[in-house]
């Protein structure tokens, strides 16, 4: 069973064309199944309605990931294997504890509070 991400959240999506756009969870009407979500689309602000699986990692967890590795780079070692492995760990178990700050309730300086508060509400879940 799927559940819909909470309004406002955001994804990356990538269309059938190649192209990539940013998009936010916007409602979703009753006669749509409950598998798929509306979204608005950057740009044009077109609305569609896309499977509930095609949204991947929300947009947070991605910018947190693609930071985290590029600010690996800037040392050397087990620093820069430790940065990477946090790096992975953000994609992959963003929702189980916090790879980032290392608490299953954020601290409030944490970039993923928000989404793993919306995840303990219930509101939100990893793609598995
Ligand atoms: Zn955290």
């Amino acid at each position: 069973m799927s559940i819909r991400p909470p309004i406002g959240t955001r994804y990356r999506i990538t269309w059938s064309g190649g192209t990539s756009s940013g998009v936010t969870v916007v409602p979703t009407g009753k006669s749509v199944p409950a598998t798929e979500v509306n979204v608005m689309r950057d740009g044009d602000g077109g609305t569609v309605t896309v499977n509930v699986d095609r949204l991947g990692n929300p947009e947070t967890v991605t910018v947190v990931a693609a930071t985290l590795r590029t600010a690996a780079e800037w040392f050397s070692g087990d620093d820069r294997d430790t940065m990477r492995e946090v790096a992975d760990q953000t994609e992959r178990a963003w929702d189980d504890i916090c790879p980032v700050c290392e608490e299953v309730d954020c601290d409030d300086d944490c970039p993923l509070e928000d989404l793993r508060a919306a995840v303990a509400r219930g509101e939100l879940r990893r793609e598995s």
